[in-house]
């Protein structure tokens, strides 16, 4: 297998916050190297990194706003976040869980900080992740899966090194050894997300085709991503030119890996709503306007 070339490892930009509860490092689309294309079918990769937040009664967070055309994924690495949507579903998710939340026709969304650990205060690490939705299933039904730690697919690293915990899609050693393990989220598109939860001097290889748009964020620690040295808070950009991706370590670390079949689509985005033509966002603010993305609670 060819590798794939390290097209750049991206800093992390300078953050802003999302409502008063996220304090996120935008890493695309809006960056010089990633366009609203060059992740697809992931569209937007907002990172909180590991902040502190003082106690607070009135929990932080993002109060209501709609959404169409896609998908919000947060992934928890610290702290923990409750979720509310108009298509009725709610949840709280804390370190290791993920909410797949699958906006698609349309919906209203609130996220906070849970209640709880806004009385403590304390670490808080996410991310989140917009996955774009191909034309003909942007206007179907919303829906939501509750991705907890102890359902997802777990592959162990020989000899204690770890663990990839896979999200979606699946993961088989291309040595052949071990079993292939999938994830639990189902997906519109073909798509790979993976923690891989790694230990130091942890040896580990992935294969993706070589089409798949592909990066990895370092979430913890250090590692060494097909020769080059990659560190916390950084995003590793992957040509478009090998399946291979080696990843060594030399202290404990945690990766968010991402790849998948790209969506070759206009892409319209306008807000809160990812559609393919300008028409159809008019019609999406419309749709809000006349309460036809339903009713939620502030
Ligand atoms: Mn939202």
């Amino acid at each position: 297998m060819n590798k794939k070339t390290v097209e750049a490892i991206i800093a992390p930009p300078p953050p802003h916050m999302v409502g008063d509860g996220f304090r996120v490092h935008n890493f695309f689309p809006n960056s010089r190297l990633i366009d609203k294309k060059r992740m697809s079918p992931f569209f937007l990769l907002d990172y909180n990194s590991k902040v502190e937040f003082t106690p607070s009664k009135i929990p932080r967070g993002v109060g209501v706003h709609p959404h169409r055309g896609f998908e919000t994924v947060t992934i928890a690495y610290h702290g923990s976040v409750a979720h509310h949507d108009s298509a009725g579903n709610s949840g709280v998710i804390g370190e290791g869980d993920v909410q797949w939340m699958t906006a698609a026709a349309g919906l209203l969304h609130k996220e906070y900080h849970e209640r709880e650990f806004s009385r403590k205060g304390g670490l808080f690490q996410m991310v989140q992740l917009w996955v774009n939705l191909p034309a003909k299933y942007k206007m179907t039904p919303p829906k939501y899966q509750e991705i907890s730690h102890d359902t997802m697919g777990k592959y162990d690293l020989p000899n204690g090194k770890g663990v990839v915990e896979v999200i979606a899609g699946e993961y088989k050693n291309p040595d052949g050894s071990g079993q292939a393990v999938k994830g639990p989220a189902s997906t519109f598109t073909p798509m790979y997300v993976y923690n891989a939860r790694l230990k130091k001097d942890a040896d580990l290889e992935i294969n993706f085709p070589e089409n798949f748009n592909t990066g990895i964020l370092v979430v913890e620690g250090s590692a060494t991503v097909n020769d080059r040295k990659v560190s916390t808070d950084h995003f590793v950009l992957f040509k478009n030119d090998g399946e291979s991706i080696q990843i060594k370590t030399g202290e404990d670390a945690v990766l968010l890996v991402l790849s998948g079949e790209p969506i070759d689509e206009p892409i319209a985005q306008y807000g809160p709503f990812l559609m393919n033509t300008w028409q159809e966002l008019e019609q999406a603010i419309d749709d809000v306007n006349a309460g036809k993305f339903g009713v939620l609670e502030d």
